[in-house]
């Protein structure tokens, strides 16, 4: 795409502050705007400076402007752990922060992608997952307050492109992972590591044969901007990776490439907990010509050095 002046939300988190990197790569002007409720400054710590960054403090679920050109909305928390420890908050970010996004966006005529989610699918009983599956979720149980949360930002987004002509892309992300990951959201990827890199104990709940299929974060960035320069909006497309795994091999290949020797330990599973997920990506791969390139062991290695100069640098703090 041309120079363009984007805005991310949630562009201090995980995945929001490596699209801000690559867009300002490619020569775009990157507005960043974060209320740094699970991200951080020192996600963005590079990139304040270049002066085709800015950084702005705010709460999405209040209104706001921004003249761009283009929208990835990410700002939400995503762990089960962040997302439930205020559900109200949760479901607020998804729908009235989309909301906010969204006239924002009718407003100053811009494209809007939305980061969906896998969790719109529930607990599935079809697999793997194409994006014409309507999915399997329990509307009061501990996951709601996200999963409906992002079905009803999905619902919203949909009825202003049929209402106002909105342009939108709806990009379901699959289980990411990569460096800047929050050392602390809870998520299976950062408690294997850290607890591997501890040699703590690793926690695996329930019997472990659940399955998940993760995808490095560089590969999840350029779906989602393929996916915002797509002429046409295709409806929501699946950005994941279809390799899938059980969690218990996550656990083996973490303990092996960390050389950790510490037990398995079974904890109980969470409730509502998905038993399997894998995306079908055919849409992605026909359409946005992607297909993830990284292989779990190569982006588990990079997130096991990542963490392992967090805790360094945690244990000269303390
Ligand atoms: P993250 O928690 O690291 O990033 C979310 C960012 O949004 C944080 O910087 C946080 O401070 C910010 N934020 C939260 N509420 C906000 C608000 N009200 N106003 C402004 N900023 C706010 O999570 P992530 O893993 O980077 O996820 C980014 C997006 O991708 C989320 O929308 C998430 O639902 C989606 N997603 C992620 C995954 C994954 O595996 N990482 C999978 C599916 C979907
Ligand atoms: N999980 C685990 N041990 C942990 C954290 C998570 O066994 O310390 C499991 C969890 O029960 C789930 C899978 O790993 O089956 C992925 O969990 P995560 O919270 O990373 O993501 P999500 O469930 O949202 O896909």
């Amino acid at each position: 795409m041309d120079n363009m002046r984007v805005l991310v939300t949630g562009g201090a988190g995980f995945v929001g502050s490596h699209l801000c990197e690559r867009l300002l790569g490619q020569g775009h002007d990157v507005v960043c705007l974060d209320n740094f409720f699970t991200g951080s400054r020192e996600n963005v710590r590079r990139l304040v400076g270049n002066s085709h960054f800015e950084l702005v403090r705010h709460d999405v679920n209040q209104p706001i402007i921004v003249e761009v050109d283009r929208i990835f909305h990410l700002a939400c928390p995503a762990s089960p752990i962040h997302y439930q420890r205020n559900p109200v908050r949760t479901i607020r970010t998804c729908v009235q922060g989309t909301l906010n996004v969204l006239e924002m966006a009718r407003e100053i005529h811009a494209r809007l992608l939305i980061a969906s989610t896998s969790e719109v699918y529930g607990d599935p009983d079809q697999h793997p997952q194409t994006e014409e599956y309507w999915g399997h979720v329990n509307p009061i149980g501990p996951r709601a307050c996200y999963d409906e949360g992002k079905r009803c930002a999905e619902a919203l987004t949909v009825s202003y492109a049929t209402q106002f002509a909105t342009e939108i892309r709806i990009a379901r992300i699959f289980n990411t992972f990569g460096p800047r990951m929050h050392k602390a959201d809870g998520r299976v990827v950062t408690n294997f590591v850290v607890q591997a890199l501890n040699n703590e104990p690793i926690t695996l709940f329930g019997d472990g044969e659940q399955t998940r299929s993760f995808c490095y974060v560089d590969d999840t960035v350029s779906g989602l901007m393929k996916l915002m320069e797509l002429n046409e909006d295709p409806g929501p497309v699946n950005i994941g990776n279809p390799r899938e795994m059980t969690i218990r091999e996550v656990a083996e290949m973490i303990a092996k490439l960390t050389g950790s020797t510490a037990d398995i330990q079974s904890r109980p599973l969470p409730v509502d907990d998905p038993k399997r997920r894998c995306p079908d990506i055919s849409k992605a791969k026909r359409l946005l010509d992607w297909e993830p390139q990284v292989r779990m062991e190569d982006g588990l290695v990079k997130v096991i050095e990542y963490m392992r100069a967090v805790l360094a640098a945690d244990s000269v703090r303390s």
